[in-house]
């Protein structure tokens, strides 16, 4: 499958048309940023990382029954996958408290929770993707009340598979953010699964082994995330 015209740009990929309406080309960048873009840097072969991971975590997803995007890796840095109308929902699971959970309610990191924490920003850069509930994605619109439950339901799969993925590798599942698109009518999860869009602490050292790195200037920002697709590989 060859690429046509570019679709689109974002933060961390570029997206491609096909000659099949059905099916699009991700091509992952080494391109970071972070707060909202007010960070940026490259963070060198970071697309090959978190397309070859996120492709290797989509496939066991899918054979544990949660419907993805992908279609097949094309290279190291591209996929091709099923177009989606993307939710304008950001997807945030927690086991752990991090990051602007632990900034907004005063709670240190490092805090696991009893049960899974579900959250739900809005994606809009504008207004810098403001927390929202149920209640408010269903009154402006931005999903079904049939395709939130079915987000729940996909949400909490996706942890339970991925919290014992990774513990295998001696990675604790601390929080993470998906995306969910509709594909001819179906509710499939979309977007990346990466060290960009996961919190993964060594279990044994507490390290951060994901994009924090970056944010907080941890230094090995490029040896994390190979040591990472290294680990997942195994
Ligand atoms: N996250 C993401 N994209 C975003 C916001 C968050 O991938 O735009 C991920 C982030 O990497 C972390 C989880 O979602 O694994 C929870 O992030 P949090 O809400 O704590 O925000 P942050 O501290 O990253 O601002």
């Amino acid at each position: 499958m060859e690429k046509l015209e570019q679709l689109y740009e974002g933060k961390a990929k570029k997206v491609y048309n096909t000659e099949d309406p059905d099916l699009l080309i991700v091509s992952y960048k080494d391109d970071a940023t972070a707060f909202n873009g007010q960070k940026k840097g490259q963070i060198a072969d970071k697309g090959v990382v978190n397309n070859i991971m996120s492709n290797i975590i989509f496939q066991i997803l899918e054979d544990s029954g949660v419907p993805t995007h992908l279609v097949r890796q094309l290279s190291d840095r591209e996929t091709l996958v099923k177009r989606v109308r993307i939710l304008p929902l950001e997807v945030i699971v927690r086991n752990v408290a991090a990051g602007s959970f632990s900034n907004r309610y005063g709670v240190e990191e490092g805090r696991p929770f009893a049960k899974p924490v579900l959250e739900f920003s809005y994606k809009n850069d504008e207004l810098g993707d403001p927390l929202i509930n149920d209640d408010h994605i269903l009154a402006l619109e931005l999903a079904t009340e049939e395709q939130l439950a079915l987000v729940r339901q996909y949400a909490l799969k996706v942890n339970e598979v991925m919290k014992e993925f990774f513990l295998r590798r001696d990675l604790r599942l601390i929080d993470y953010k998906i995306e969910f698109g509709v594909h001819q009518g179906e509710l499939i999860l979309a977007d990346e699964i990466s060290p960009d869009t996961c919190r993964l602490w060594d279990v044994k050292t507490n390290e951060k082994m994901d994009k924090d790195r970056f944010r907080r200037d941890l230094g090995n920002v490029e040896e994390t995330y190979q040591a990472v697709l290294a680990r997942v590989r195994a």
